[in-house]
C-alpha cells in the first residue's frame, strides 16, 4: 500500500501492484463510486469513471476506457476523455450509444423516467458516444505484461461483468457490491436468476483483492469475501421467506410493494414504488413457477 505520483489528487487512493483504486468521495456511497486504474508497460486503462472523477479532474493519461456495465454513476468521468476509446459490454452497449437505449435498460414508468432523464444528463454529464468497442465473456486485453480478463456476469444489467487482474491477484466487481442492500435486479435490463448464477461464479474466482464500486470498496482475503458473498446473496432468500410469511394470506403484488420487501420504510425516493412492485412481481412469478405460492384470484396470490 503506498502512494504514487500518477494519483497526486487522490490522496485515498490505494495500490495494489498495477492495480490503482481511485477511492471515491464517501468511499463510493451513491452517486459517486471507486473506479480502477490498471496501468500496464504499453497502456493505462481507467474501469468504471466516477463522479468523482468527474468533479475532481485527471491527472494522468488513459488510453482506454473499461466499464462494468452500463449505468449512469459509472460513466459520469468519461466527460473527463473526450475521444478516449470506450469498451463495454455488447449487451449494454445500446445504453451508451443514446439516452433513450440508455433509458431502455432501467424501464421506468413514464413519469419518473422524465425526471431521470434531467438527472442523468445534468448531474452525470451524460453525452452519448458514436464509436463504442465492446467485449464478451473470456477477453483478454492485454495491456503489457499486465491483463483484464472479462468475467460476464449479468444480472444486475445484461452485459455486467467482472475484470480480473491476475498479476495484481485484484478483482473488480462492479455493481456487486457485497451492501447489505444486497443484489439490485429490479430494472428491465436485470434478471434475478442470472444474478443468483453471477454470485456462483463469483465465489469461484481466484483473487486475493475483491473491489467493488460502491460502499466495500476493497475486501480483502478469500474467505472474507465468500462470507460477504453469501451474506449478500441470502438478502434474496430472506426476502422471498418474508413475502411468504406474509402471503400466508391472499395478497395482491400491490399489497406485496406496499408491505416494502425491498427498502427500509423510512426511504422516500421517486423509485421506492416502482421497485418495491418489480421486485413483488419478480418474487411472485417465480414462487408460482416452482410451486410456493398458488393463485386465488386474478390478482391475489397465497403461500402453497
Ligand atoms: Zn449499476
Amino acid at each position: 500500500m503506498q502512494r504514487s505520483s500518477t494519483t497526486e489528487n487522490w490522496p485515498d487512493a490505494l495500490e495494489l501492484g498495477p492495480v490503482t483504486v481511485l477511492t471515491g468521495q464517501d468511499q463510493g456511497k451513491y452517486p459517486h463510486g471507486n473506479s480502477i486504474l490498471v496501468t500496464g508497460t504499453n497502456e493505462k486503462i481507467l474501469v468504471d469513471p466516477s463522479l468523482t472523477i468527474a468533479e475532481r479532474g485527471i491527472s494522468f493519461d488513459v488510453d482506454r476506457i473499461l466499464l462494468s456495465h452500463v449505468h449512469e454513476d459509472h460513466i459520469p468521468g468519461m466527460s473527463r476523455l473526450p475521444g478516449v476509446p470506450v469498451l463495454c459490454h455488447e449487451e449494454d452497449a445500446v445504453g451508451l450509444t443514446s439516452l433513450d437505449g440508455l433509458m431502455s435498460m432501467y424501464g421506468l414508468p413514464g413519469e419518473i423516467e422524465e425526471e431521470f432523464r434531467k438527472e442523468v444528463l445534468e448531474d452525470f454529464s451524460y453525452a452519448p458516444r458514436k464509436q463504442v468497442s465492446t467485449f464478451t465473456d473470456g477477453t483478454t486485453v492485454d495491456l503489457g505484461e499486465v491483463n483484464i480478463e472479462v468475467i460476464h456476469t449479468p444480472g444486475h444489467t445484461r452485459g455486467h461483468c467482472a475484470f480480473l487482474i491476475p498479476e495484481a491477484r485484484v478483482v473488480y466487481l462492479g455493481d456487486i457490491e457485497l451492501s447489505g442492500f444486497g443484489p439490485y435486479y429490479f430494472d428491465a435490463w436485470s434478471s434475478l436468476e442470472s444474478f443468483e448464477k453471477s454470485l456462483q461464479l463469483c465465489g469461484e474466482i481466484d483473487a486475493d483483492h475483491f473491489v467493488t464500486f460502491h460502499h466495500k470498496w476493497v475486501v480483502s482475503g478469500k474467505d472474507r469475501f465468500l462470507g460477504m458473498l453469501r451474506d449478500f446473496g441470502t438478502v434474496i432468500t430472506e426476502r422471498e421467506l418474508a413475502m411468504l410469511a406474509f402471503m400466508s394470506e391472499p395478497k395482491s403484488v400491490e399489497d406485496c410493494a406496499l408491505q416494502r420487501f425491498v427498502y427500509r420504510p423510512s426511504v422516500d425516493t421517486k423509485f421506492v414504488h416502482h421497485v418495491e412492485t418489480r421486485s413483488a412481481q419478480i418474487h411472485i412469478d417465480r414462487m408460482l413457477r416452482d410451486g410456493r405460492l398458488t393463485q386465488v384470484t386474478e390478482s391475489s396470490f397465497r403461500a402453497a
